[in-house]
């Protein structure tokens, strides 16, 4: 019967039925007349027994046979009508054998009980396989495969449970693993998802037994905890952090990892909806991810700052399509030679009604892989334009332009390409080029980066360390990196004159780059003070607002005739004195 309902339409099928069936009569009645209940022929007796090796060999010489022994994909249907049909009417056989008259015997009746209890024990099992099977789907459905923690969906369920049916505060702490990516790029995705498993477990520990700890996405957690206001919220959040802290021993090595996390609010009851809670939560992480290793508590004004953020993000998408944004220039004057030596590139762009800082949108642009093709733009433009001004403005046949290039840009695959045919489309020589990188490509891979900088260099163009000693620079850089110079930050410049520590720094910071034979601008000089302490401490290439602020690209002929007129005159002046006292 079971094969009946497990099987195909196939011949074979049929023809293999048949041999069970002739079987099975073929036993029972050779089974009667071993008991001298019946007495057959012996040639009716074999029959069946012919029949049964006939049947099966033909089976199985049957083309279709292949559709017999290929696995069923589908699990059999467990509750359908013509099962329930056979077991009932299997159930009937014993009461009918009962009423026959004459045929109650102790054995019968033992025999009833038996297939009744059998054929009920079998029903059951069928339903409480499905029902198991059902419930297994529905847990895989509202569980992580890799770390068997609840799913989004779950998640969501039990906090809207929670707002609904406790009373009291509650607090939902979003978890994400800072540099998880890096683990995954070089101990490759085994060790990145045995990190996460053990994440996993040590959330779960942390924790107390009734909180929930759900995995959201790739490297996101988040933790339910009911009863929990702000204050025990961050505590938890810091417990947390501090046990993610502790190194794991995974199997291909020791793995460092911390964690952001951000923690929102709410008291059972509040109108708020368990998407909107996640939400505030993970604004807050972000807000974390920027020092990173920190916990941030929801607010309204991070709200307001995630909402303009998407905005510029929004426009920007805008912008790479239509790009208004542009490009503006800020002479750097050699101060010892008398001359301006080069413009740094500045992108501008006026979006929502106002000019928004790129300090502001580069940031999100590098975020969200825009800044390749915004930077694209930006070294287009500024080849452009220094191809023009050394052709067409006087004494400017050495003049260089300065562009700022992200890590990002640096790590997409095709940086050399673009720089070098931006070179030759307009027909710039390579030396004209300077491109400013952050010291923050450091602590990116650091493989790929070197070998697109040397690519860079190899080109003939020559790279500089943006905002040195801001960052995580590591001097040892310095070493295999192919730089020809630093720029002091404006931070450090900031100070000069007036605050002792500064000048330190800045000293330190130039014999750095007189000790790896590099050569150094100071950015954001705005007084005379700080231009002159520059002087003392050695440093003659000066940019910032004192001699100009970033001016649009027509202006930039008229600030090069002034500037370099000045300082010519400044230094044929101080060629007479022979006392360096330039000024702008
Ligand atoms: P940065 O590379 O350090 O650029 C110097 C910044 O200092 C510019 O700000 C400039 O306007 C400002 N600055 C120059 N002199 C002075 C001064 O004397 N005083 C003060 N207070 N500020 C001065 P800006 O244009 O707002 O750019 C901010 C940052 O945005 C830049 O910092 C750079 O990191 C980034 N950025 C700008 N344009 C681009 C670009 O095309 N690509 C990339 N990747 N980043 C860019
Ligand atoms: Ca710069
Ligand atoms: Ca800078």
């Amino acid at each position: 019967v079971q094969l009946v309902f497990v099987g195909g339409r196939s011949p074979a099928f049929g023809l293999l039925l048949v041999g069970v069936f002739a079987l099975t009569v073929g036993d029972v009645v050779w089974a009667f007349g071993e008991i001298g209940r019946l007495d057959f022929a012996p040639h009716v007796v074999d029959a069946p027994f012919l029949i049964v090796p006939s049947a099966i060999s033909v089976a199985m010489m049957h083309p279709s046979a292949s559709h017999v022994v290929r696995p069923i994909r589908d699990e059999p249907r467990v509750r359908s009508t013509s099962r329930s049909l056979v077991v009932s009417s299997a159930l009937i056989v014993p009461p009918v054998l009962l009423v026959l008259p004459g045929r109650i015997t102790p054995m019968t009746v033992l025999l009833s009980i038996g297939l009744c209890a059998t054929s009920a024990l079998r029903v059951a099992h069928a339903m409480s396989r499905d029902d198991r099977s059902r419930a297994e789907l529905m847990y895989r459905a509202a569980h992580d495969d890799l770390t068997d923690l609840p799913s989004r969906s779950l998640l969501i369920d039990q906090i809207d449970r929670v707002l609904h049916t406790s009373d009291g505060p509650l607090s939902l702490l979003f978890i994400d693993l800072d540099h998880f990516k890096n683990v995954n790029d070089l101990m490759g995705h085994h060790a990145g998802d045995e990190l996460l498993v053990r994440v996993s477990e040590r959330l779960v520990a942390t924790v107390r037994a009734r909180d929930l700890v759900a995995r959201i996405s790739g490297d996101e957690f988040v933790v339910l905890a009911e009863g929990l206001d702000e204050s025990s919220g961050i505590a938890l959040a810091d417990r947390i952090r501090r046990a993610v802290g502790e190194p794991f021993a995974l199997t291909g090595g020791e793995v460092f990892c911390t964690a952001s996390i951000g923690v929102s609010t709410a008291r059972a009851g509040d109108d708020v909806t368990p998407a909107t809670l996640i939400r505030e939560a993970d604004t807050a992480m972000y807000e974390s991810k920027s020092t990173r290793n920190e916990t941030t508590v929801f607010d309204q004004s991070m709200q307001d700052r995630s909402t303009r953020r998407m905005e510029i993000e929004r426009l920007l998408r805008h912008q790479t399509e239509a790009p208004n944004l542009t490009t503006w220039f800020q002479p750097i004057v050699d101060t010892e030679r008398g001359c301006v030596a080069g413009f740094e590139a500045l992108l501008r762009w006026e979006a929502l009604g106002a000019e928004i800082s790129p300090a502001e949108f580069i940031p999100i642009a590098e975020d969200s892989g825009m800044i390749v093709a915004i930077g694209a733009f930006v070294l287009d433009e500024a080849c452009r334009q220094a191809a023009w001004w050394r052709a067409n403005i006087d004494h400017a046949d050495d003049l260089y332009v300065s562009v700022n290039v992200s890590a990002r840009q640096i790590a997409s695959s095709d940086i050399v390409d673009t720089v070098a045919s931006c070179l030759q489309r307009h027909g710039l020589a390579p030396s004209a080029l300077w491109l400013e990188i952050t010291e923050s490509v450091m602590t990116e891979d650091t493989a790929v980066t070197a070998a697109a900088m040397t690519g860079l260099r190899l080109l003939g163009v020559r790279l500089a360390l943006d905002d040195f000693g801001t960052g995580y620079s590591s001097l040892s850089g310095l070493q295999y990196l192919p730089v020809s110079r630093l720029k002091i930050d404006r931070q450090f410049v900031a100070g000069l004159g007036s605050d002792t520590s500064n000048d330190k720094l800045v000293r330190c910071i130039t014999a750095v780059a007189a000790s790896f034979d590099l050569d150094v601008v100071a950015e954001g000089v705005e007084t005379r003070e700080q231009l002159a302490a520059l002087h003392e401490l050695g440093c003659t290439q000066i940019q910032g607002f004192l001699f100009s602020r970033p001016v649009p690209a027509d202006e930039v002929p008229a600030i090069h005739a002034r500037l370099d007129r000045r300082q010519a005159r400044q230094h044929r002046h101080r060629r007479h004195t022979r006392r360096p006292t330039a000024t702008p």
